[in-house]
């Protein structure tokens, strides 16, 4: 049953609609797939309409957002209630935040490229987690940069003097809401550190003591010595591994299905999950 557990769709900031990640996962010979936006729930629907008629298995997720210190941190939440009052909130708050966020990059940028807050409003529906990625599609549209990754490179990263931050919870605050509202909590590609700081151990053991679940270790973004690291602290601290493609469409050059989970992750994600079944 291979599983990529990781993806992303127009809902955030991949650029296939929901029924094209399924459609996409479905070529690749994948049978599970999850989907997981940042900050949201919105392509659910759609997606699990589109798993029900290809005969895939989706496992409906989430990235979540976080700050732990004033490092940047992904948590992946699987199968949690979308109804939950508190995780919903936090998320509300983070998607709305981000619009004010990507606007105060665009005036920034705007002082030295030729960019303005319609070119990126009009390349985002409404309701749309907006994010960097975004930044970077009306940068290309205007003809700044040839591409995301050199949007990011000359100009969206995090130490550029046009980065802004956005509102997001505290990893342990979020681990503890995922699991408040049924989820399973994952921490996301941990000890990636092309771009920007990462996680310590002792941030990892204090996640853990909030109620983290799991560690992804098959990511795009570690090198082959930083998933053996993971799956040893997976099993230092009890974690199940996963591993997921980070799929974001045509934008990035991660191919849906090249990084999977093995099966005892997702028979611990299908087992423990309780907020809203998988579709199938
Ligand atoms: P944000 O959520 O607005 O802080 O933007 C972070 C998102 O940008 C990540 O989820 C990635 O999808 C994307 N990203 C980060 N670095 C790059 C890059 N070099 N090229 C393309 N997308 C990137
Ligand atoms: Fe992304
Ligand atoms: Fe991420
Ligand atoms: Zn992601």
């Amino acid at each position: 049953m291979p599983a990529d557990l990781h993806t992303h769709s127009r809902a955030s900031d991949g650029v296939d609609r929901p029924a094209g990640v399924m459609r996409a996962a479905a070529a690749a010979g994948l049978t599970v797939v999850a989907l997981t936006d940042h900050d949201t729930t919105d392509g659910w629907d759609e997606a699990a309409q589109a798993a029900r008629d290809l005969g895939l298995l989706l496992v409906p997720g989430t990235e979540i957002s976080c700050l732990a210190g004033g490092i940047s941190v992904h948590l992946l939440s699987y199968l949690h209630d979308p109804t939950e009052p508190q995780l919903r909130e936090v998320l509300r708050v983070t998607r709305a935040d981000r619009v004010g966020r990507a606007r105060a990059i665009v005036q920034r940028l705007a002082a030295v490229v030729d960019l303005r807050w319609e070119d990126v409003a009009g390349l985002v529906a409404p309701g749309t987690t907006v994010g960097r990625p975004h930044i970077a599609d009306a940068l290309v549209a205007r003809g700044v940069v040839a591409t995301r990754d050199e949007a990011f490179a000359a100009l969206l990263h995090r130490d550029s003097p046009y980065y802004v931050p956005h509102a997001a919870p505290q990893v342990e605050d979020a681990v503890r809401l995922v699991r408040r509202a049924g989820g399973v909590p994952v921490l996301a590609h941990p000890l990636a550190d092309r771009r920007g700081r990462a996680v310590s151990e002792e941030m990892i053991a204090s996640f853990v003591g909030a109620g983290l679940l799991g560690i992804e270790a098959d990511h795009p973004d570690h090198t082959g010595e930083q998933r053996e690291r993971v799956r040893l602290l997976a099993a230092r601290y009890g974690l199940f591994w996963t591993g997921g493609s980070d799929y974001h469409g045509v934008a990035r050059s991660y191919r849906i299905g090249e990084w999977i989970a093995p099966e005892p992750a997702l028979e611990e994600i299908l087992a423990t999950g309780r907020g809203t079944g998988a579709v199938s």
